[in-house]
């Protein structure tokens, strides 16, 4: 009776409040477990396609346009930057999640991309050696303005699940330029060069670790390297980045040359 009540109550809140998805905004069915992101929206998110880079899960440069199988990123990668994850393609639901998270104050949506980042298969060498998380940091007028961190919201949520320790204020980001998103990769990598110094007193936890660092989105891989290079030039012995989202302009670029052309790309 008690359960014939609440179901109740439920059904009658939900009329009221019925929750919408994060990504398409359609109201979640009462069965969907989660209540944040429906069921649709999960199956039409794209995971990186293949074939990758083992290690940092770039498209290799495979296409109907020739290329050698090469990673076009590995070059330019330091030794020491150890792994590359994302779980989905920065398009479609995955977006509009990331926006939600983001800029709609949608900050709920952490836990459940937080959750999905943590279930996420990792090398051998990250889950032997990674037992402490650090997020990219925002700007203090950022913050300000957001309220929060959408990448510290997402390594606690990780953090928790795999129980590593977290250290949230291991980084600063110094400088306020331009915003990153009217720029071209370059003009991205020069903005946020040497914007990101570890905090003082962070060397001595940071020291000797493998350290995974967490962000919401790969756009150009600019911040991500530039906070790698701030945790090891503070101690850390190697860095592997896991965000939630990546961007793929080249295979982008390339699929949209291929519909010119009505050729079938390999991807
Ligand atoms: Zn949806
Ligand atoms: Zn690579």
């Amino acid at each position: 009776m008690r359960h014939r009540i609440s179901q109740l109550v439920t059904g009658v809140l939900d009329l009221v409040f019925a929750p919408t998805c994060v990504a398409c905004r359609q109201v979640i069915s009462t069965s969907d477990p989660e209540r944040i992101v429906c069921a649709v929206c999960w199956v039409r998110s794209h995971p990186l396609p293949v074939p990758r880079c083992e290690r940092c899960w770039s498209p290799l440069r495979l296409s109907p346009f020739g290329g050698d199988g090469s990673c076009p990123l590995c070059p330019s990668l330091r030794p020491a930057i150890r792994f590359v994850r994302s779980i989905y393609r920065l398009d479609g639901p995955p977006r509009e999640m990331v926006h939600s998270l983001k800029y709609r104050g949608w900050h709920s949506a952490a836990r459940i991309i937080g959750e999905r980042m943590a279930s996420m298969d990792l090398p051998g060498e990250v889950e032997r050696e990674v037992g402490m998380v650090v997020p990219v940091p925002l700007t203090s007028a950022r913050w300000r303005q957001r309220g929060y961190n959408q990448a510290a919201l997402l390594a606690t949520r990780i953090a928790e699940i795999r129980g590593w320790s977290i250290h949230d204020s291991a980084l600063s980001r110094s400088r306020s330029r331009t915003s990153q998103t009217t720029l071209h990769p370059e003009e991205r990598r020069a903005n946020v060069a040497g914007a990101f110094t570890a905090q003082h007193g962070a060397a001595e936890r940071l020291a000797g670790r493998h350290i995974l660092l967490v962000d919401d989105v790969w756009t150009t891989g600019a911040t991500s390297l530039a906070c790698a290079d701030a945790l090891l030039a503070a101690g850390a012995r190697a860095v592997s980045v896991l965000t939630f989202a990546r961007a793929l302009p080249d295979l982008e670029r390339q699929q949209r040359r291929a519909e010119l052309l009505r050729v079938p790309t390999s991807y």
